[in-house]
Parts: C-alpha cells; structure tokens; sequence
C-alpha cells in the first residue's frame, strides 16, 4: 500500500481535527502519500483530493469542526453513485480508506468495502457516543462538557428564580449525553430514550419534590426521549397543573467548540491504531478504545451491536439529587 485516503463525514465533532493529524502523521511516518478527500463521501463523488503533507495539518489540534469539512451524501446512498464514487478513489491511486464519522459513515464505508473491495478502517467520531466497540467517540467529551457549562448557567437562573427548568441535551436515538451531563450537573431527573418516564410519574414526583421544599430544579431531556423534547415536555406538566416551568434547548451549541483534553488524546491515538491496522492487513473495521486498550470491531457491529447503557450511574445519579 503506498497512498491512502482519508475524509470526515456526518455530523461534524470536535476532536475530528485531532484525528487528521494523527492519521496524516502516521501515514506520513510510515513512508505512505496521504489524501485528503473534502467534504465526506459528497466529495469523494466529484473527486475533491488534495494531496496532505504534516504542514497542513499544522495547528490543527486545538480546532472543532473538520478542515476538511464534512457532508452529507443522498447521492452516495445508489450504487451506480458508489461505483463512481470508487473508480475516482481508485484513479486517484488510493488504495485504503480511513473513514472518521457515525454510524451512517460507516454504513456507506461497508459497502465501498464489499462491493469495490477498497480495504477501509473507521475511526468513531460523533457526539452521541452511540456506537458500539468503543468506550467513547470522539467529540462526546467535549460535547458533554459544552452542555454541562449551560447548564450550570441555567441552574443559577433555576435557583434565584425558584423555578424548573427542562434542559434538552442533543443525542439522537441514545440518552449518553443526557446522562451524563445529569450526572454531572446534579439534575434532578434524567429523561432519557433507555428509560420510559411517562409525563405523569414526572409530574408526581415533581410535586412530592416541591412539597419536600425543593424550589428549583434542573431536568435534563436527551432529545430522543418518548415522551417528546423539552418544550413539548414542559407544556404536558404545565397543563396537568400546579407547577411553573420553563424549557431550553441547548441545539447545535454542543457541535463545535475546542475539543477537550481526553478527546484530542482519543483522537490521536485512534487516528494512528487506524493507520496501523491499515498496514497490518485489516479491512472492513472501526477502531476503538475498550478499557484503554485499542480493539478492532467489525463495521455492521458498530451499528448493528447496542452500546450499553449505564444503569449504575443513572441510579446513582437519581439517588444523589433526590
Ligand atoms: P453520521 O456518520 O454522523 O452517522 P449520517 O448518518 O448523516 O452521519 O451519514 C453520513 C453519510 O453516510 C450519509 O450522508 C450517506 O452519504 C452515507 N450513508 C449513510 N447511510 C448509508 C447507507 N446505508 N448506505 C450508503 N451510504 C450511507
């Protein structure tokens, strides 16, 4: 293998930056050519290649967002599209693949693998944290923190206002973020996708709280929950009566920003341990980290496998803010 690619894809995260240098600098350390494929898979299908040297990668750890930039690809969902899409990657002498991005980079990373045979390796980055094989992805630290930050702003208003506030977090499908930042903020519920908490138990222990003496409080709402967004939320409580209560949605705030200490450090080593298994013959795989050690897991198990959620620290985390 003498020239490899690379490109970002999906929801931007902030540690992606980090990943690119760490790949480019392998791969230029190990004697391969590196290119830079712009704007995800939208890119590879026009052929946006530019060829990365450690200059332009300079500077870049400390930056959220994707140099790179980063797409979304309807097109590159056909196969006549990633036929096409692969026959650029192959004339432009690519012979491997680094994919960083979610769940849906690397749906379309397995298919260029199966179908054109281009040997590709992913490298988990999203805020969600919901791909299995990896205690975390890239940008969820960072994300989690972002959203901690408004919180605590938040709890300052929600305590001199005496007043309740339903917070929502980001986290598509999963309810990583939410609990987390709970955790974290010492929220007094967690709603979140894993646990169904209808709005009516809500109200109830709302009011038994209020009747404790509690007069603020802070409930975090992972934007995948049942019984709908904070808005929708916070206008079912406020009709069953008896409590005031306000609703904020924190959005793309938690998508940028400069990546944290532990997500450039992720970054960086699974931007290299993808080089390397590259190199050493794999193919068709996410690298991740599993109790500080590198592991390799197939692509479809990265989407097809369920992360597993925390159930001690959700328990714990209710039990401490009770
Ligand atoms: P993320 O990687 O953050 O989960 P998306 O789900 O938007 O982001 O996926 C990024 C891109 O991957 C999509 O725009 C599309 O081009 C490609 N993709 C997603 N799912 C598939 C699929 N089933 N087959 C082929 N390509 C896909």
């Amino acid at each position: 293998m003498d020239t490899i690619g690379v490109f970002t894809s999906g929801g931007d995260a902030p540690g992606m930056n980090a990943c690119l240098r760490a790949v480019v600098r392998t791969a230029l350390g190990a004697g391969l050519g590196v290119v830079g494929i712009r704007r995800g898979y939208a890119g590879m299908l026009c052929g946006e290649f530019e060829e990365m040297s450690r200059a332009s990668v300079s500077n870049i750890i400390q930056l959220g967002g994707t140099i790179i930039k980063t797409a979304r690809s309807e097109e590159f969902r056909r196969a006549e599209q990633r036929a096409q899409a692969a026959s650029l990657v192959k004339e432009a002498g690519i012979e491997g693949l680094i994919a960083i991005g979610g769940d849906g980079t690397f749906r379309g990373a397995q298919r260029l693998w199966e179908e054109h045979s281009i040997p590709i390796i992913g490298v988990p980055a999203t805020i969600d944290n919901d791909i299995y094989g990896t205690d975390e992805t890239i940008g969820y630290d960072t994300a989690v923190n972002t959203a901690l930050d408004a919180i605590d702003n938040i709890r300052d208003t929600a305590t001199s206002h005496e007043r309740l506030f339903f917070v929502e977090v980001m986290g598509r499908d999963a309810g990583f973020i939410a609990l987390s930042v709970g955790a974290a903020g010492g929220a007094e519920m967690i709603l979140v996708p894993e646990h169904g908490l209808s709005v009516r138990d809500m109200h109830d222990t709302i009011l038994a709280g209020i009747g404790q003496g509690k007069t603020s409080s802070i409930i975090v709402v992972a934007e995948g929950d049942e019984e709908g967004g904070a808005l929708e939320i916070a206008h079912k409580v406020r009709e069953l009566g008896g409590v005031e209560c306000r609703a904020t949605i924190l959005g793309h705030t938690q998508r940028g920003g400069r990546p944290t200490a532990r997500d450039r450090i992720l970054a960086s080593e699974l931007g290299a341990a993808a080089v390397r298994a590259l190199l050493d013959g794999e193919r068709g795989k996410m690298v991740g980290r599993v109790n500080a050690e590198i592991r390799l897991t197939p692509l479809p198990d990265s989407w097809g496998k369920k992360k597993p959620f925390d159930q001690r620290l959700y328990e714990l985390a209710l039990a401490l803010a009770a």
